[in-house]
């Protein structure tokens, strides 16, 4: 047996302590990356449960999951832009809300818009700063126009996307004016843009003065969060795989590829058929490019090389450490002092996101 476990009564934990905090301000739980690894559909009715009715996505299936999972009523925001039209007919279809951010997509929305007798809904993207989809507050000019200009898309919103809430708090703060002087400017002009949204789960939990018409939050219903955390919320997956073997190995034997482990006592090992191709030990990609990103990642290095420490995985409530390199199947755990029997469940710390070819399972 193995598995990727949601419980359910955490995530219930965390949208209760979020809408608390939210005050009142709508949520939109982001759920692109298929709900960020745990099933779109399946984390949707999660959350239909516990009362959030707007979801994100980035891939019409993942609008279509939520739909059938969530119903006709909640409301779907598609965060990306896009000028494919299969896509945007089938984000129509569903009555998804979509993303306006350049001249390109206008025109090609207001044509589809033009063939259905639906109306379309859009939000207005501006890019302060994160270099993808959206308009520059220097383009406010040519916004004005283009919005003048829509005959069928109906603007419902406009939001941005902060790149560094979990940083600085004046890089985002300027980001934040960025975006409110633009909002201002176009609707000092006599143009209604709906709903304005900004915060993503760090800025949501650091400034609550950013809340504005919503808040779009991920990270945090999982309870996984870059910042400090002031709510108390919970992680809500582990991975467990069974032991499938047990044995004793003497001292001096050696596991794994490589035989970078020798033991250094007779040893009682047991094997779990969970290993990286599961996610398991996986960081996230070397995407550094600041000198400060790689100095940091050099130091970590050395920390390691100084004080080695293999990954650690929880038997019987006890945390163990694994023995030898980390397998693409299979893991070896030192259980010589613990009870522990073939069958035992062994539970396995793996972000969410990082999970591959493992079934998820709520409970
Ligand atoms: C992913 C994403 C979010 C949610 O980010 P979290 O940090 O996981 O809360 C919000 N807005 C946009 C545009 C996103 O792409």
């Amino acid at each position: 047996m193995k598995a990727y476990i949601v419980e359910k009564e955490a995530v219930a934990h965390n949208i209760d302590r979020l809408k608390a905090h939210a005050g009142g301000v709508p949520i939109w739980a982001v759920l692109k990356g298929d709900g960020y690894g745990l099933g779109a559909g399946a984390m949707a009715a999660l959350c239909r449960e516990n009362g959030l009715d707007r979801f994100a996505v980035t891939e019409p299936r993942e609008a279509r999951a939520i739909r059938e999972a969530a119903g006709e009523e909640v409301q779907i925001l598609m965060l990306r832009a896009t000028t494919d039209r299969e896509e945007l007919g089938q984000l129509m279809d569903l009555d998804v809300i979509l993303t306006l951010s350049s001249r390109e997509d206008a025109a090609i929305l207001e044509e589809l818009a033009g063939e259905r007798e639906r109306p379309c809904r859009a939000h207005l993207k501006i890019d302060t700063g994160m270099g993808r989809y959206g308009f520059l507050p220097e383009e406010q000019g040519e916004v004005e126009t283009l919005l003048r200009g829509l005959e069928r898309v109906r603007i419902t919103g406009v939001y941005t996307h902060f790149h560094s809430s979990f940083g600085k708090a004046e890089i985002t703060r300027r980001q934040f004016d960025q975006f409110r002087r633009m909002c201002d400017g176009l609707e000092a002009a006599g143009l209604s843009l709906g709903e304005r949204h900004c915060c993503n789960s760090s800025a949501f939990l650091r400034f609550p003065d950013m809340h504005l018409d919503g808040v779009r939050l991920g990270s945090a219903i999982l309870g996984r969060v870059a910042v400090r955390d002031p709510l108390g919320l919970k992680k809500v997956g582990w991975a467990e795989a069974s032991v499938e073997e047990l044995r004793v190995l003497p001292k001096g034997h050696t596991v794994g590829y490589g035989a970078a482990t020798t033991l250094k006592r007779e040893t009682r090992s047991a094997v779990i058929g969970i290993g990286y191709c599961h996610g398991f030990t996986l960081q996230r990609g070397r995407d550094v490019w600041r000198a400060q990103d790689c100095i940091r990642g050099m130091l970590s290095n050395l920390k390691l090389l100084l004080r080695p420490s293999a990954p650690t995985v929880t038997v019987g409530g006890r945390s163990t450490r694994t023995l030898g390199h980390i397998g693409m199947l299979h893991t070896c755990v030192d259980v010589t002092d613990l009870t522990c029997q073939v069958g035992d469940r062994v539970r396995v710390e793996i972000n969410p996101l990082m999970v591959k070819n493992l079934p998820v399972e709520y409970r």
